[in-house]
């Protein structure tokens, strides 16, 4: 019995497969990341909301599509302890609109809301496609014009350009109204009909029902039939054709490039209207760093009143993958270190250093612990990337003061009164 615990014990428990943990050398870019989307959407007065990572399953069958990749293969699902089936959230915006019917948000007001966390999808895992990856997720209710579905495509813009990304172009489509994509629709399974023996098994089930998800079809050997099927474009209805000239209109005034692509029709069922993806070419075949459009029909499906709505959502890891690919380094190193040198130094050290905390919120201390040599800790200054080590000892316990020493400097040591210190440092940074 010993033996078996010992062996057992001995084997390292992995993380699940396609599920990353974020480690310390990696969190600074995450954490620049973040706090640059905070600001972009401060600065544009959106508000965030958060939402429970659990759902129950109902809620993404009803919203994004039984028949939709998501929901049919790649969910967790599973039963909890009560027989309820619940499901991990592979995106945010079904648990965003459940939330706003829930408390009433969506009530003669307008709201502009954004969230940031993970999301859980059972793929294969690869580079960029993980089963736990991460998505900002910004959302607005109560605007129907094509000024808002403009505003967050000149959002994400400027986001590109904040955090320095370059040649990423936005693809951009109009999926219609519902009345006039079951016009469109009809036309579409007449053509898919005439070329059932290209179509692939996914595609066969498709046609029955979802056609226009054939269109987005990456099957290489039906490329060509998609090409020449017909275009939705041309089966738009007044309201759609007008709406999508406003946008247009907007975008060109504001110096927004765009492709239009009318085989963009993305993966979930509840897009009506705009729909438009960010590409790269920079990450091979996970080139889409962040997907959206308008979705005026999902509040109602969820059991809310009718409200037009429109959002997108960025995938973090594709971005951060981007923005390594370009060298970016986030410095996270502490500005100073304190060597503690000697009993007494570790007994009053700390609090000595708490005071200088006050006085100095923004800067990056790092205070020896766990005793040393002074040699051993003056090494430990120099591995920390600090380039100021402040050394207490004795000496300067009795003459309250301390030792200054420049770690990526040749100069001399200086002693300065601990009543000084704060400005010192100060001039030093
Ligand atoms: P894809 O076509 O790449 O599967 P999608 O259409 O399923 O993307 P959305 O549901 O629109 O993606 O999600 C928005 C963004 O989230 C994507 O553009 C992508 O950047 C990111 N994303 C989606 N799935 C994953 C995943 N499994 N791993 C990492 N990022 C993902
Ligand atoms: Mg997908």
């Amino acid at each position: 019995m010993a033996n078996k615990i010992k062996s057992e014990k001995l084997n390292k428990i992995q993380s699940i497969r396609g599920m990353h943990d974020i480690l310390p050398d990696q969190s600074p870019l995450w954490q620049f990341f973040e706090a640059t989307v905070k600001k972009l959407l401060q600065g544009y007065a959106y508000n965030e909301i958060r939402m429970p990572v659990l759902e129950s399953t109902d809620l993404f069958c009803r919203s994004i599509g039984e028949v939709t990749d998501i929901v049919e293969k790649e969910m967790y699902t599973f039963e909890d302890r009560n027989g309820d089936s619940l499901t991990l959230r592979p995106e945010g915006t079904a648990s965003c609109v459940r939330s706003g019917v829930q408390h009433g948000l969506f009530h003669n007001q307008q709201q502009r809301l954004w969230y940031m966390g993970p999301m859980f999808r059972h793929e294969r895992p690869q580079k960029g496609r993980y089963r736990q990856f991460h998505q900002v997720g910004i959302e607005t209710f109560g605007i129907a014009s094509a000024d808002i579905d403009a505003e967050l495509i000149l959002m994400s813009a400027r986001l590109w350009k904040l955090l320095g990304l370059k040649d990423i172009r936005l693809e951009l489509n109009t999926l219609g109204t519902a009345e006039s994509r079951n016009a469109y629709r009809q036309v579409l399974v007449d053509y898919l009909n005439q070329h059932k023996d290209i179509l692939d098994e996914d595609s066969l089930r498709r046609l029955e029902s979802n056609p226009l998800r054939v269109l987005d079809s990456k099957n290489p050997k039906m490329q060509s039939m998609i090409e020449a099927a017909p275009s939705l474009l041309d089966y738009l209805d007044e309201e759609s054709k007008t709406h999508f000239e406003q946008l247009k209109a907007i975008l060109d005034k504001a110096g927004i490039e765009y492709n239009i692509n009318t085989r963009l029709v993305r993966g979930l069922d509840y897009y009506c209207k705009t729909v438009f993806e960010w590409v790269t070419d920079a990450l091979g075949a996970q080139g889409t760093i962040c997907a959206g459009g308008r979705y005026d029909t999902l509040v109602q499906q969820l059991g809310g009143r009718a409200t037009p709505a429109a959002g997108f959502a960025m995938g973090v890891e594709r971005i951060l993958s981007l923005l390594e690919d370009a060298g970016m380094q986030v410095d996270n190193t502490p500005d100073v270190f304190i060597v503690l040198q000697g009993d007494q130094a570790q007994l009053q050290g700390l609090s000595i250093v708490e005071s200088l905390r006050d006085q100095l919120p923004d800067v990056r201390i790092q205070a020896n612990c766990g005793g040393g040599s002074f040699k051993n800790q003056i090494k430990k200054a120099d591995k920390s990337g600090a380039s100021i080590a402040l050394i207490l000892g004795d000496e300067e316990l009795q003459n309250k003061s301390i030792t200054i020493k420049l770690l990526r400097e040749k100069a001399e040591q200086k002693v300065v009164a601990q009543s000084e210190l704060a400005t010192t440092i100060n001039t030093l940074l």
